[in-house]
């Protein structure tokens, strides 16, 4: 059924008004203060007439603003910038106050939990790790399991729980950034999880979660190579095939939380059935449940006495490694797929840079120069610079201090934006 408005081409719709309602989500919507803050926070060590300069403000308001800054103990002045010419004193520089506020980041996974401890700076001081049976959780143990890996973390670094101002979480499955909730997870023993309430009333801490695509993703907008650009996007290959893109300096979460489910976009009408219970997904090709299937008829295993997923992928690289034809054609297929797979996301968002990452790339098929040679073909470039493909290191302690970002961003806002308290 479709819902025509009526008023669309209307000439009472004049009345109405037009253009956007809503207001532009930009970096500019954020108060002087905190943009101030940030900008000394990403140089890691300003000079006034740099933010002067960045921001395009008077020296008066940036003068009065710092000095706000230094007297709510967000920034401090050192002594450590060169001396432009000549002798005479080093100009004085702004830095973050890094003991302003510290916070957790958490990547929750089915084998090992990870945490990381950083700074208000962005300094990571500690991390920690703690292992987990491979089964799905209640809320309240994942709660108690949460607890011990904070508690480790926070020895590590001899702080305790009254140091940390907010906690990020990444995990895989639906997340729902802006409520908080997981209403469906993996990890997790029944859906629609109230995590970040939970979390709040346990621990007296916000918590801030997100899928692990998308922390995975802030990683490099915060750490890694994504810094200096404005449009990139992240591949995960695991388990499953995930996505973060980056848009405009900004994570893009869509409009329902969903994150972006590169692995469930069709590459095959009618294909291969995918875990999701619908046929011709990216993910049927490319997963590990899926070569590990293939894997089981190439090296003539008995399917009732399969292996675990990872043990038979290992087995089936090492044969591709040996000469195995049938493993090399297997790995071939799922990099075709995967070429498939990252056409459609050039074509779709024109990013500067896709990151490769995840643990499955050290399949090196994967990223092949074939791979990368296809993608290329099947992308309509028009003789422009083609996109460029990076891969980048993963493991568990990346995604952490993405989880960490995601809290670190969260407290930045609350006590520099309009809505400090
Ligand atoms: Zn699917």
């Amino acid at each position: 059924m479709y819902d025509i408005d009526s008023a669309t081409g209307d000439e009472s719709s004049a009345s109405l008004g037009c253009g956007p309602i809503l207001p532009t989500a930009s970096e500019n919507a954020k108060p002087l203060r905190q943009q101030i803050f940030e900008h000394v926070r990403a140089a890691g060590r300003a000079a006034r007439t740099d933010v002067t300069r960045a921001l395009g403000i008077s020296a008066g308001s940036a003068t009065t603003l710092t000095a706000d800054l230094i007297a709510a103990g967000h920034l401090r002045e050192v002594e450590g910038l060169p001396r432009e010419s000549g002798r005479g004193r080093p100009p004085v520089a702004l830095e973050v106050v890094p003991e302003g506020r510290h916070v957790i980041g958490i990547k929750l996974s089915d084998e090992t939990h990870s945490a990381v401890l950083t700074d208000f700076a962005g300094r990571m001081l500690a991390d920690a790790s703690l292992p987990t049976p491979p089964t799905r959780k209640t809320l309240d143990e994942l709660l108690v399991e949460m607890g011990t890996l904070m508690d480790l973390v926070l020895q590590a670094a001899n702080k305790t729980m009254a140091d940390v101002s907010a906690v990020g979480v990444g995990m895989s499955g639906i997340v729902d950034h802006k409520t908080g909730t997981v209403p469906w997870s993996p990890l997790m023993a029944s859906r629609d999880i109230d995590m970040a309430c939970s979390f709040q009333t346990r621990f007296g801490v916000p918590l801030h979660v997100d899928n692990d695509a998308n922390v995975l993703t802030l990683a490099e907008l915060w750490f890694g190579a994504g810094r200096s650009m404005s449009d990139f996007a992240v591949v995960t290959i695991e388990h499953g095939v995930g996505m973060g893109v980056v848009l405009d300096n900004r994570l893009f979460r869509g409009a329902r939380g969903m994150g972006l489910e590169l692995g469930h976009t069709k590459v095959q009408l009618d294909g291969a059935l995918c875990r999701c219970g619908q046929r011709g997904c990216l993910e049927a090709y490319l997963a590990d449940y899926a070569l590990a299937r293939e894997a089981a008829t190439a090296l003539h295993r008995n399917p009732r006495n399969l292996q675990s997923p990872n043990a038979m992928l290992d087995a089936l690289f090492a044969q591709a490694k040996s000469g195995n034809s049938a493993a090399r054609t297997i790995f071939r297929r799922a990099g075709r797929y995967l070429s498939v797979g990252l056409s459609n996301v050039i074509q779709l968002f024109d990013p500067e840079l896709i990151i490769l990452s995840g643990e499955r790339m050290q399949y090196d098929y994967l990223y092949a120069d074939e791979v990368l040679a296809e993608m290329h073909e099947l992308t309509l470039s028009d003789g422009r610079t083609p996109c460029r493909i990076e891969m980048h290191a993963w493991g568990d302690l990346v995604w952490a201090r993405g989880a960490s970002a995601l809290a670190l961003a969260a407290v930045t806002d609350t006590a520099l934006g309009e809505t400090r308290t």
